[in-house]
């Protein structure tokens, strides 16, 4: 029997420093307005993507990584030009990667608004997908 195969994608920060590879098997993906998604991205919402941790991996400029919070959860950032490219979540189990640094279309799309309680004032929300105050419920 052949093992199925795995697509990866590539993702990089702005000034191409820090690379990774990602296999494409996201388990979930969502658009959040928490602050500190705002914050960290300087944008209205963060799209994110989850995965196993695993499934990521860095390829290049490991040691350029500015690492903001601790080993359990933290952002990573380039620590040259200070993109967004991941954050470690869920006791260190799960990344979300931060959309915007893939090079690659992913097969999956956010899914849902979540932290809409905390959205920018300045922002409106123009599609349809779910939204909610919060994490996704359940
Ligand atoms: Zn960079
Ligand atoms: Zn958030």
């Amino acid at each position: 029997m052949e093992e199925p195969v795995t697509r990866n994608l590539t993702g990089k920060c702005f000034c191409g420093a820090v690379h990774y590879e990602v296999a494409d098997e996201f388990a979930y993906a969502a658009n959040c307005h928490c602050s500190n998604c705002r914050r960290t991205t300087g944008s209205a919402f963060k799209p994110f993507a989850g995965i196993e941790r695993g499934k990521f991996r860095l390829t290049a400029g490991d040691d350029r990584l500015l690492i903001f919070g601790d080993k359990s959860g933290h952002d990573a950032h380039c620590g040259r030009c200070g993109s967004l490219l991941y954050s470690l979540v869920r006791d260190g189990a799960y990344v979300h990667v931060a959309m915007g640094t893939l090079v690659d279309d992913p097969s999956i799309r956010p899914t849902a608004h979540i932290f809409v309680g905390s959205k920018a004032k300045w922002f409106t929300i123009a599609d349809d997908l779910p939204q909610y105050d919060g994490h996704v419920p359940g």
